[in-house]
């Protein structure tokens, strides 16, 4: 019997993540669903999916920490590979390069870029072999523009868009599409004590985002209306930045 198919969301248990593995779950994907430590926000995404119809695995690592990502895919690797990975798992640490401290540099990269590189090696030497597959890469409008505040961010989000490009370039001819998706400002943990007078009249649509609006485009990335995009970033981001 055919299995369903998987998709592997990091960062799920809530915002972006959260949507995107509801969206997909809603699509026909079972989830693997990836977090650091809230359990119980998870265990109500997974309920959500299973609403759905489809079912989720509970993946709590922290994707920074490569032994804890290999310890947790390898053995689920083995078995079955996901047709989508979602590298969604991240967080800010703001400030001012002149205050900025050497931790809040370096695990601002390790979670993207070291998390985004852990987490898709493991799963892309599996997707080379099936001869298909869909990666998408949560990046931010601050790796692709200047944002004050955001000099270690804006660094990992536009290497990130950087790794995206090359993967894509060297995974097409193996039917592996690889996208970027860059959110703006989104109604999430993350911006929730940002002024609202600074951020709106920055976004022309004069209003924040919601997280099913980056999922509606994870989704369609993932789906069989999108086969002959790769190397792209989809901005999601109300017209705050028109690169
Ligand atoms: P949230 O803070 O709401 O959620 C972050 C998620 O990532 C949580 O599930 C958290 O799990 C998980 N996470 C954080 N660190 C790790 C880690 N080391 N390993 C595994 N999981 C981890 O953030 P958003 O939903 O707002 O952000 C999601 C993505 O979207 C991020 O990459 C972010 O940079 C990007 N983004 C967000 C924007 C926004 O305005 N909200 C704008 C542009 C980009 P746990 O709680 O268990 O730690």
């Amino acid at each position: 019997m055919e299995e369903n198919r998987v998709a592997l969301v990091t960062g799920g248990s809530r915002g972006i993540g959260a949507a995107i593995a509801i969206a997909l779950a809603r699509d026909g994907f079972d989830i693997w669903l990836n977090f650091r430590q809230g359990r119980d926000a998870a265990a109500t995404v997974a309920a959500a999916v299973m609403a759905a119809g489809r079912q989720c695995r509970l993946l709590p690592f922290d994707v920074a920490d490569p032994q804890a990502t290999q310890e947790a895919l390898e053995p689920l690797l083995e078995k079955q590979t996901p047709f989508a990975l979602v590298n969604n798992a991240g967080f800010a640490r703001d400030a001012l390069m002149i205050w900025m401290r050497q931790e809040e540099w370096k695990d601002v990269l390790a979670v993207h870029l070291d998390g985004f590189f852990q987490v898709t090696k493991l799963v892309l030497n599996q997707m080379v072999k099936k001869k298909e597959g869909r990666i998408i890469n949560i990046v931010s409008t601050s790796g692709q523009t200047g944002m004050p505040g955001q000099v270690n961010y804006s660094a990992a989000k536009a290497g990130l868009i950087g790794a995206t490009r090359s993967l894509a370039a060297e995974v097409a001819r193996r039917n592996i599409l690889v996208n970027a998706v860059s959110p703006g400002f989104i109604e999430t943990e993350m911006i929730k004590d940002l002024p609202r007078e600074r951020i709106l009249p920055m976004i022309p649509m004069r209003r924040i985002g919601q997280p099913e609006e980056v999922a509606g485009v994870v989704s369609f990335l993932c789906s069989g209306q999108a086969t002959y995009l790769t190397g792209q970033v989809i901005a999601v981001n109300g017209g705050s930045y028109m690169g």
